[in-house]
């Protein structure tokens, strides 16, 4: 436990304490003891973590995009040189098993390349003009020093989607990173300090979320925002980000249907939806939550679904035969026995599951609930936790319908053998992301992004660097 460090901000190149001296408790999920603290920002840390963002911008903006690219590079590769440790942290502060650490630095790893090249493409344009001697061009310019508040359920990849694309466009950067888990975050960051990265280009904070975003968020020094949480919570900032006329990427929360067609190959399925919707311990914006299985398979993938639920080890994420950690905060055992119990209540069946484990921790029981009412609560809130409810349709318009039921629209997923069934639902399913048949989501070079209440932007994908570019037209003559 000795070797989990307290967690300092990194404010125009340096490690410092809070001014002021304050720190946040940091706890271990798996024990529900204290491991370390972070450092809470004052008011005067933020101020000079502005200053800095401010001097950084000048600075990295005049910094070609291939030199920029480099030290993006070097930072990712000592991400993976350090990986082995720096999922230690991740999983003492997450609870998630430590193969899931490692597998987030790897990827986290690739979307700085991704990114480092992609910041040598953002082309212009020359628009033919209407006289021979008139030249029309746009040219893209980084939109400027950005303010990005991300969440504990991925504590590196979060920041890193949003800190690459800013990079590679010429931004700099303050994050307010995830209180829970501050110490992978921040060494991710060391890595692209360690790389040679400007004074002051990148910025880290901890301290009280909403103080901190309504802080940055209408300060002039900011020019853009991106916020990963929950769609409450997206509301407000965008709201805020409106106000004061900064532009906004945000990834919301999700209820992801699963359409699983009665031409599915089960064998493929359940397995692989299966580990998705218990990875993380469901903590994800795009776990699988509403299973629609035609009626002939519904009975059967409910009887394997349930058993693969029931089978899996659930332990500290450190020991490496644990499948599934606790979950990352304690107020969610609370709100995911509500979700059980009301949707009990209200007529579901109960397959396995449905409680808090173990006696020290913040464990859950991988839960399967099947034929839940569309009043329960949990067919409209977002559990956010180790829980699939698994209900039965019998047309696919019915099936569409109900994915299509609730404001939400981030991912979705399928399965079915037909490909007249997947084009359909390719056009028809109102979410971001569909994927058919495998998992193929959240590579940094494809789209990640919602659309109605999940939020609007993309993370990932030729289109998420654009976010931080501003296009400006110039014409001349002559
Ligand atoms: P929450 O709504 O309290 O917080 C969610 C995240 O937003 C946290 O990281 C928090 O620090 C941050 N946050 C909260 N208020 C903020 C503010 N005013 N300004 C800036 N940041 C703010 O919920 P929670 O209990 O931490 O997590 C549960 C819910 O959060 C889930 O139901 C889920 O919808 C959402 N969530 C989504 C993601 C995602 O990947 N999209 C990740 C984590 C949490």
């Amino acid at each position: 436990m000795s070797s989990y460090p307290d967690t300092q901000l990194f404010i125009d190149g340096q490690w410092r304490a809070a001014t002021g001296g304050r720190v946040i408790p940091v706890m271990n999920p798996a024990t529900a003891r204290q491991i370390g603290t972070v450092a809470h920002a004052s008011r005067e840390d933020l101020d000079a973590a502005l200053a800095a963002a401010e001097r950084g911008f000048q600075i990295w903006k005049n910094i070609p995009a291939f030199e920029r690219g480099k030290i993006m590079r070097k930072a990712a590769n000592l991400l993976r040189e350090r990986a082995d440790a720096i999922a230690v942290l991740m999983t003492m502060e997450n609870g998630k098993p430590l193969a899931q650490s490692k597998i987030e630095i790897a990827g986290a790893a690739d979307v700085i390349d991704w990114f480092a090249g992609e910041g040598q493409r953002t082309y212009g344009q020359v628009i033919p003009s209407r006289a021979p001697d008139v030249l029309q061009i746009t040219i893209k310019q980084p939109v400027g020093p950005v303010a990005a508040f991300t969440p504990w359920n991925f504590p590196i990849n979060q920041v890193v989607r949003k800190l690459s694309a800013a990079l590679a466009a010429g931004c700099s950067f303050i994050v307010k990173a995830p209180e829970e888990t501050p110490a992978s975050p921040a060494e991710m960051i060391r890595a692209f300090a360690d790389a040679g990265l400007p004074q002051g280009v990148v910025n880290l904070v901890y301290g009280i979320p909403a103080e901190i975003s309504e802080y940055l968020i209408p300060h002039p020094v900011i020019r853009k925002i991106s916020f990963t949480g929950s769609t409450p919570v997206g509301k407000q900032l965008a709201a805020l980000a409106g106000l004061h006329m900064k532009r906004a990427t945000m990834e919301l929360g999700g209820h992801a249907p699963v359409i699983v067609a009665g031409d599915a190959d089960l064998d493929v399925a359940v397995p692989q939806i299966a580990m998705h919707k218990f990875r993380n311990a469901g903590q994800v914006c795009v776990s699988p939550t509403r299973f629609l299985v035609q009626e002939n398979l519904h009975e059967e993938f409910t009887a394997r679904f349930t058993d693969y639920a029931a089978k899996l080890k659930v332990g500290d994420g450190l020991d490496p035969a644990t499948e599934m950690g606790p979950l990352s905060n304690e107020r969610r055992i609370p709100a995911l026995e509500a979700l059980v119990n009301d949707a009990v209540e209200k007529g579901a069946r109960l397959t396995t599951g449905g409680r808090r484990s173990g006696n020290e921790g913040w464990f859950f029981e991988p839960t399967v609930l099947a034929d839940v009412p569309l009043s329960a609560r949990i067919m409209n809130e977002e559990p956010f936790g180790p829980v699939a409810v698994i209900n039965k349709f019998t047309t696919l318009d019915e099936a569409i319908a109900e994915a299509n039921r609730l404001p939400f629209g981030l991912a979705s997923y399928a399965y079915t053998g037909d490909t007249a069934t997947a084009t359909r639902l390719g056009n028809e399913i109102e979410a971001g992301m569909l994927t058919i048949n495998h998992l193929g989501l959240a590579l940094p070079e494809v789209p990640f992004g919602g659309m109605k209440d999940s939020g609007y932007g993309t993370e990932g994908g030729s289109e998420a660097i654009e976010a931080y570019l501003e296009t400006r037209f110039v014409t001349r003559k002559g």
